[in-house]
């Protein structure tokens, strides 16, 4: 191992190759480090829908951003992200109508493609969803899904080509200090020096934090994701659906599936070890996903289910990453805990990490809104409507 570096990154997510590449591209030298492979944790099992529907302006304009990057990946970052633009529904109860108004008019305010829809109008785009009268909906016609590791190998291979050296199979077993200030780390393959360390390791994120005494909230908590085959006449792709009456989302996957997964709280509740949990899903939860769907797309009653599998989110308590220096002045920083809705975001991250960790005056996308202080300050993020967890 070559030793000396301008920078280290723990942990090959979507958040480390992009801040790698990001940090590299500005000329630092950078060590990469994933105790497994590119991709091997949240970020290679992520549904990756990428949508714009966020109620705070930097995330809307992180979003916004990242939306631009991987609608033109091949020139900015290189390499194939899969994006598929099939469009983006918001569905909420009748009673949130105020919130998602203020949502829809922020998210244009800062650029985006967005608009109220009426059921008939989005009765053309998606036959067969069944919408009723107490549904309201927003519409974002440029938003779709990636695919997560073709992303995350992309920005991999951007960084490796930017210089970066990549260790996989490594592991970081301890974070060096002298004095005050960070100068490198252990590896399960030697030391490397730095006067920056970036913690990356999402869910690990708390563990690599406790190995420079810092307590950070974020908790690895299972879900899971179930498919089904569409059935005949409805082969074609749909919409990418966000329904938070049903607490649920769907999107299309290649071979004729479509995706179905969860946005509910209660999934914080399944805190499970990072390294070792069951990765099949669960026969309930197959069934209860299955239905709800059906409830809002009946042709799907027809469709084969197809299975499943269980991943992690690493989940703080206002789901909503941890940006900072901690210690502040030591040159440790974190970026960790995106709780389900990083992989839209990594673009963006990755300029947020460079800005922060080169001591750029002016970023252009400060993250005092995720500053590790937030918690002991009684400051979290909120999201400015109720009907959801998602931002
Ligand atoms: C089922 C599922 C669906 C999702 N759907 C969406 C979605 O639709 N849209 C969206 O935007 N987001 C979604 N997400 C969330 C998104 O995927 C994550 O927020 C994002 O991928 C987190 O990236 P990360 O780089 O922070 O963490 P990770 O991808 O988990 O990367 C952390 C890396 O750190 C490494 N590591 C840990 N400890 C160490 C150590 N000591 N030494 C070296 N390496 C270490 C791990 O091996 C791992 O590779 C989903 C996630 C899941 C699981």
């Amino acid at each position: 191992m070559s030793s000396a570096y301008d920078a280290i990154i723990i942990g090959a997510g979507i958040v480390g190759c992009s801040s790698a590449f990001q940090l590299a591209k500005r000329g630092l030298k950078v060590a990469l480090i994933d105790k497994g492979n590119i991709g091997a944790g949240s970020t290679g099992k992520s549904s990756a829908v990428i949508r714009q529907h966020y109620s705070n302006e930097l995330t809307a304009r992180m979003a916004l951003h990242s939306l631009r990057v991987f609608q033109n990946f091949e020139a900015q970052v290189g390499g194939e992200c899969g994006f598929a633009q099939r469009g983006f529904v918001t569905m909420v109860a009748a009673k949130d109508q105020a919130g998602l108004e203020a949502n829809v008019n922020l998210q244009q305010k800062v650029g985006v493609r967005t608009e109220l829809l009426s059921s008939e109008a989005l009765k053309e785009i998606m036959p067969g969803v069944e919408i009723g009268d107490l549904v309201r909906v927003a519409y974002e016609p440029e938003s779709g899904y990636a695919d997560p590791y073709l992303t995350v190998n992309a920005y991999a291979n951007a960084a490796r080509r930017h210089g970066v050296s990549v260790y996989l199979n490594t592991e970081v077993t301890d974070v060096h200090f002298e004095g005050d200030r960070v100068v490198g780390v252990e590896t399960s393959g030697g030391r490397l020096d730095a006067p920056l360390v970036l913690n990356s390791a999402g869910a690990w994120g708390a563990r690599v934090a406790a190995m420079v005494g810092v307590e950070v909230p974020i908790k690895a908590c299972r879900v899971q994701v179930t498919f089904f085959r569409r059935p005949q006449g409805y082969e074609a792709p749909h919409p990418v659906v966000a329904d938070f009456i049903h607490a649920t989302y769907f999107r299309p996957e290649t071979g004729g599936l479509t995706l179905v997964g969860l946005v509910d709280p209660s999934e914080a509740d399944a805190v499970v070890d990072p390294d070792g949990y069951d990765e099949r899903a669960d026969f309930d939860f197959v069934v209860d996903a299955g239905e709800r769907f059906i409830c809002r797309y009946p042709p799907m009653e027809h469709s084969e289910s197809t299975g499943g599998y269980a991943s992690h989110y690493g989940v703080t308590p206002d789901w909503h990453p941890i940006v900072d220096e901690v210690p502040a002045g030591s040159g440790f920083y974190i970026c960790a805990g995106f709780s389900g809705h990083g992989f839209k975001l990594g673009p963006a991250v990755g300029l947020m990490v460079a800005d922060m960790l080169t001591g750029e005056g002016a970023p252009e996308f400060d993250p005092h809104l995720f500053r590790f202080g937030r918690y002991a300050e009684d400051e979290p993020v909120r999201g400015q409507y109720d009907y959801s967890i998602i931002g």
